[in-house]
């Protein structure tokens, strides 16, 4: 099986590119524009083996993905790349309109330019997933879920973006008949998660005695899954999916904004009580603008037609997460010192 992931140094496609390439044994091309948000550092345990290539290249290019399909000759191609941050997208979105928009743009016509040199055989077996987000279909009130069927109603730059690209994948798939999929999944945390995050960067501020600026009033709910379970998810989805399909991808663990970062000072108290209680650092902040209230996901689809359930629960999952960064400074650190610590993550309206 070969199988190219765009984004493949990121936080979610490092670890799809982790489980596909030591577990399942796949050849991977990894293909990343290597961006702040991607680190080499984060595919370490895979450098160096075999069935593991990398290629730094941008997705919007291209001459560079024709390139990449024809010498690498992907089964499957999983489409993770994106800028991804919805605060960066409100202070500017134009990385967020390229890559997300264009980029899936070039790579759905690479493909197509692809399907069309192969035989039927050959084009028989091959599949692209395009991966996604909840954020596409705006915000919950404290009831209800968002099921597949769910009307698209984006709030943020980056949502709308995705939103965008989405389109392109289900037009795509149905005016030039390509095998795609499409993936909608909620809030994601765990190990190799950039520290701009909310999860990372209340762990690390909280380490290193800094405020934990929250939005609001911290009353926003996420439904959390574990990295490697939507991971896992995306390799079901790919195998086992049906063609023209969307599924989403949730973890049933819905959680406030301030339940999360209260948790997380807790387990510090615990593993580093020397400097207990971290909640004295929490810091109430504006509000992020477009912020949307709630997300849930329903993920029966996927569970019931395809028998993919979540591993880790939050409660498993935050405890893993916070181990892995107490554990792996070596990852973080040079992130923090590069890129700031305390106000990262935060963008005051009107900035
Ligand atoms: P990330 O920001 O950690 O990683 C994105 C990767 O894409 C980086 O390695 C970056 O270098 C690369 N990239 C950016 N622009 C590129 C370009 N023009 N060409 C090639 N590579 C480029 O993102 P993530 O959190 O791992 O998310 C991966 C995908 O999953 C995204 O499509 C995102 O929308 C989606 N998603 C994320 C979450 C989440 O909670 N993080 C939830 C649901 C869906």
């Amino acid at each position: 099986m070969r199988v190219l992931v765009t984004g493949g140094a990121g936080f979610i496609g490092s670890e799809l590119v982790r489980q596909l390439v030591v577990a399942k044994g796949y050849d991977v091309l990894t293909v990343d524009k290597l961006t702040y948000a991607g680190s080499l550092a984060s595919l370490r345990q895979v450098e160096g083996r075999s069935n593991y290539r990398f290629l730094r290249a941008d997705i919007c290019d291209r001459r560079a993905m024709t390139a990449a399909f024809e010498s690498f000759r992907p089964d499957r191609v999983m489409h993770l790349a994106a800028e991804s941050h919805v605060d960066r997208s409100i202070a500017d979105a134009d990385a967020f309109i390229h890559t997300n928009v264009i980029g899936t743009y070039t790579l759905l016509e690479t493909t197509r330019g692809y399907l069309d040199g192969l035989s039927l055989a050959a084009r028989d077996g091959f599949r692209f997933l395009h991966v996604s987000t909840d954020e596409v279909y705006g915000s919950l009130g404290s009831t209800g879920f968002f099921s597949e069927t769910s009307p698209y109603d984006p709030s943020s730059p980056y949502a709308a973006s995705k939103a965008a690209a989405d389109h392109l994948a289900k037009a795509w798939a149905r005016t030039y008949d390509l095998p795609i999929l499409v993936s909608n999944c909620s809030n994601n945390y765990g190990p190799y998660h950039f520290p701009e995050k909310l999860i990372p960067l209340t762990i690390l501020n909280a380490l290193e005695e800094q405020t934990l600026p929250v939005y609001g009033t911290g009353e926003n709910v996420r439904d959390w899954l574990y990295v490697g379970d939507h991971a896992r998810a995306l390799d079901v989805i790919i195998d086992r999916g049906r063609i023209g399909e969307t599924y989403n991808v949730g973890g049933r663990d819905e959680r406030r904004n301030i339940d999360v970062v209260r948790r997380i000072c807790a387990l510090l108290d615990e593993r580093r009580p020397e400097r207990a209680p971290r909640e004295r650092l929490i810091s109430f902040v504006a509000d992020r603008p477009g912020h949307d209230a709630r997300y849930a996901i329903d993920s029966t689809k996927l569970e019931l037609e395809l028998g993919w359930r979540a591993k880790e629960t939050f409660e498993t999952g935050i405890e893993k997460t916070v181990d892995w960064y107490l554990d792996n400074n070596w990852w973080w650190q040079p992130l923090r010192r590069h890129y700031g610590g305390e106000r990262l993550g935060v963008i005051a309206p009107n900035s």
